[in-house]
């Protein structure tokens, strides 16, 4: 049978030394190998890929589409996170959901066009917003299943025994649709209780659980130490994450061994996120700041499972974003001066394969059966790829080209500025099946 597509001379990711041929077919990804032979087909075409490096897309394991995008109707002065949540709570109150919707779409988009292909994405429930921000997610994710898989994660973000009404809310998400539920000990007035009623519901709707969690540089106590407790209790090790935890970050070496032991014996996976970790801690400090960002790759170490994730995206807990997940793991690499090829690959995994097993997607990575997701970097490996920030050049999901980038092209003295640059760009958006040659 015919391929519907072959991406030519590929390197895959974990087995970079070889060049091989990718065949895709009926949305999967069909063959793997040298040389494929396309097969008699009118509709089926060729990219060649030039030994460019080929992955399954970013894993996207933490983001809150529904409040991107609103710097411009917040002010805030002190920059810390009680100031944060509190100017976007406010702001929640005016959002209606078509307003959520058209934000969502507008970094949706951005993701999608810098590589992730799976994404999960927070979604605050609470009575004064009720079901508008999980509704508007909810269409959204309909509506770009072809570019990206979303799972909606519902989380009382402002508190939940504090907040009457908000677990009836939760409830009437999980009944309709949303994918996993999360929590927020750290706005609770009382935190055990919240872990222990989100485990109560993760069980009555046989849904993994992802909590905000440990986010200040405090080390004397943790919430930490209840989740991984029920996580054993409940037998839900491997389902439970946390992010932030930037409380690791303010540990000695021994201390922090300890944590990564019973975080890996609860089965209990890190989220590191640095973009907002480092712009919201140590806040109070006037001068060598720390940077508060917990150490995911010591974790690592240890054999936890962890990823790195975008988490907010222009507004007040982070007013930065292009929704890269090679940025973040560039920016990781940096702060956490790791900067050594098996560091960087480790980042790289951070963003790829370990957030996949995180978020236990079943069917992620380049191999035959699997879904044809693909993303193109223009590099030859992870380890420049973090480095070197590599440009996604091509996507697809589930065997269909969902976006792709002209590469950029030097106009040299000597060149002559034909329609150069129209022709390129138009041509490739006539026809994406480029040979990537022009440069
Ligand atoms: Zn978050």
């Amino acid at each position: 049978m015919p391929f519907d597509f072959v991406l030519r001379n590929g390197r895959i990711a974990g087995r970079d030394h070889e060049l091989v041929d990718i065949g895709v077919r009926e949305g999967r990804i069909a063959a793997i190998g040298p040389k494929l032979e396309m097969g008699a087909s009118d509709g089926s075409r060729e990219f060649a890929l030039d030994g460019r490096l080929v992955i399954p897309g970013f894993v996207e394991t933490h983001i809150h589409l529904d409040k991107s995008c609103i710097s411009d109707r917040c002010t805030c002065r002190t920059g810390t996170l009680q100031e944060a949540i509190e100017t976007v709570a406010a702001a929640k109150l005016a959002f209606t959901e078509e307003d959520i919707y058209a934000r969502a779409r507008r970094t949706l988009e951005k993701a999608i066009v810098q590589g992730t292909t799976r994404m999960r994405s927070h979604v605050e429930v609470d009575p004064r917003i009720g079901l508008k921000g999980f509704r508007a997610i909810s269409q959204l994710k309909r509506d770009y299943a072809w570019a990206v898989d979303v799972e909606i994660c519902v989380f009382p973000q402002e508190g939940l025994n504090n907040d009457p009404g908000t677990f009836e809310l939760l409830v009437e998400a999980c009944e309709n649709g949303a994918d996993l539920i999360g929590g927020c000990p750290y706005t609770d007035s009382d935190p055990h209780r919240q872990i222990a009623r989100i485990f109560d519901l993760a069980k009555r709707f046989g849904m993994d659980i992802d909590f905000h969690l440990d986010f200040d540089l405090d080390p004397s106590w943790m919430h930490l130490d209840e989740v991984c407790r029920q996580a054993s209790e409940h037998r839900w090790g491997g389902r439970v994450a946390i992010g932030h935890v930037t409380k690791l970050s303010a540990l000695d070496p021994a201390s922090l061994q300890r944590v990564g032991a019973k975080l890996g014996d609860a089965g209990v996976a890190v989220t590191v996120l640095p973009a907002t970790d480092l712009f919201l801690m140590g806040r109070g400090v006037s001068h060598s700041v720390p940077r508060g960002v917990a150490p995911a790759h010591r974790l690592r170490e240890q054999g936890v499972v962890c990823s790195l994730a975008t988490n907010n995206v222009l507004n007040p807990f982070t007013p930065f974003g292009d929704c890269s997940l090679l940025r973040i793991a560039n920016l990781y690499a940096n702060v956490a001066q790791t900067g050594r090829p098996d560091e960087l690959q480790a980042c790289f995994d951070m963003v790829t394969t370990l957030a996949a097993r995180l978020m236990n997607l079943k069917d992620y990575g380049v191999a035959v059966g699997n879904p044809a997701d693909i993303v193109v970097l223009d590099c030859t490996d992870p380890v420049s790829a973090v480095a070197e920030l590599a440009q996604p050049v091509l996507g697809m999901k589930r065997g269909r080209v969902s976006f792709w980038h002209a590469p950029a092209t030097l106009n040299r003295p000597d060149a002559i500025l034909v329609d150069g640059m129209q022709s390129g760009l138009t041509a490739r958006a006539a026809s994406p099946t480029n040979d990537n040659n022009n440069n």
